[in-house]
């Protein structure tokens, strides 16, 4: 396979070949997904009526949405076709809309051609790529969108990490021994909880909202100096480092070995005052930054919990396990994985809108899949396209170059 010189070279080349738009209704398919322990599901009802009554035929594998608790009857009343496997549903497809990556073996089940949409995890994710490429797939990934004001409602990734952040305050709730609120009853006074709450991003912002509406006293902490005002907002103390490691396109860069110092120790003495530490921090492409140390952890108090949304690209925490709960030094650490599964009606609701605004852009005013994808939300988001992979960093890494 010829590799173009560019990023630019791939963009402009983008073409893509589908029968006659103007005699042919976009199918859209939407599988059972596969991965385990995800119970979301790419559409809801409500947003494949709006697609039929624009035209397009939607067809949903049976048993799709029945972990997130759409039943089939309510997308058949929506006007979705409910076939019995991978092979009907995928057969003459244009676009498939997926949560989680394609497997290798899901990509061969697919016509070349095919437009999927969805997280791609592209790289965790390599083998699957190159098979689409090889298939001449077109991907799109969702976690490319960029966070521009237009792409808000296409933002996969904001509403997913806002459930998470949500699950994990509940999460350490109901692992703590302690009531979170102030309590004043007959039989004494309770003091409430400390919650600190580590990366104030999208999931951590949540993870403050729902500990303070629990009453919990929370603290938080980014680098990103921006996120104060946003922590104060919430009612949360935002603790104050001499660093501002904001970086590209308003993402976290990584700390100098003297910033993570300075940053390390401000930490441990905010976790040793904890009972419960939910911690988000990440850098984009890179693993997370490790903010609690096994020594820290030895200075928390008996029956202190951390949730470690972290947990799946290394954890910040030294001590977590991903996809496991450990007892260290009286401390339960829990390293969860697909957090936003776990309220799997709401955020299949909201990633379904997401789906549904980003369909849009791929749709000319005919209801047909439009044959250049010159907007920079689709450029930018385009991982394959026509045998080339057409993200860099993920170009990179198939030929064997670093991130
Ligand atoms: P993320 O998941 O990449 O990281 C979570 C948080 O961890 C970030 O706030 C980051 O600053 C923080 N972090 C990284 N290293 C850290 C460290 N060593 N110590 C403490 N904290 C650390 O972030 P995200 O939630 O995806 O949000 C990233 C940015 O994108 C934020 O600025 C957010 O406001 C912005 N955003 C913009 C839009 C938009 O539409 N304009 C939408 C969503 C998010």
């Amino acid at each position: 396979m010829s590799i173009p010189a560019s990023a630019q070279e791939v963009k402009s080349n983008i073409q893509i070949s589908l029968d006659d738009p103007a005699t042919v209704p976009v199918v859209i398919a939407v599988p059972r997904e596969r991965a385990p322990g995800e119970q979301r599901v790419a559409i809801v009802p409500e947003v494949v009526q709006k697609l039929t009554k624009s035209g397009y035929r939607v067809r949903i594998e049976h048993d799709a949405g029945a972990g997130a608790f759409y039943p089939d009857d309510l997308y058949l009343a929506a006007g979705a076709k409910i076939v019995s496997g991978p092979g009907d549903l995928l057969d003459g497809a244009h676009i498939v809309l997926r949560v989680q990556p394609p497997t290798v073996s899901e990509v061969d089940q697919l016509d070349e051609g095919t437009i999927v949409i969805g997280f791609m995890n592209a790289t965790n994710n390599l083998a699957a790529v190159a098979r689409m490429r090889d298939r001449k797939i077109t991907a799109f990934a969702l976690e490319l969108v960029p966070r521009i004001t237009r792409a808000q409602s296409m933002d996969a990734l904001s509403s997913q990490a806002t459930a998470g952040g949500y699950v994990a305050a509940i999460l350490g709730a109901s692992n703590c021994p302690k009531f979170l609120p102030m309590l004043t009853t007959a039989a004494g006074t309770i003091r409430p909880a400390t919650v600190l709450i580590l990366g104030a991003g999208v999931a951590g912002l949540m993870a403050i909202a729902t500990a303070k509406r629990l009453g919990a006293i929370v603290e938080a902490y980014d680098v990103r100096r921006a996120a104060g005002e946003q922590v104060r907002s919430l009612g949360a103390k935002f603790l104050e480092l001499e660093i501002n490691a904001e970086g590209q396109g308003g993402y976290a860069r990584e700390l100098t070995p003297e910033e993570k110092e300075k940053e390390q120790l401000m930490v441990s003495a905010a976790v040793a005052r904890a009972d419960i530490v939910i911690t988000t921090a990440a850098i984009p492409g890179r693993k997370a930054p490790v903010l609690i140390i096994r020594e820290t952890v030895a200075t928390m108090r008996p029956g202190a919990v951390i949730i470690d949304m972290a947990a799946e690209s290394g954890g910040n925490c030294e001590l977590t396990q991903a996809g496991k709960t450990v007892r260290e030094h009286g401390v339960l650490i829990i390293g969860p994985q697909n957090l936003p599964a776990q309220v799997p009606f709401h955020t299949s609701q909201m990633y379904a809108k997401n789906l549904h605004s980003f369909l849009a852009l791929l749709m000319d005013k005919e209801g047909a899949i439009i044959r250049e994808f010159s907007d920079e939300i689709l450029t930018a988001s385009l991982l394959v396209h026509a045998g080339e992979v057409c993200h860099e960093p993920i170009r990179a890494l198939l030929n064997g170059g670093k991130p």
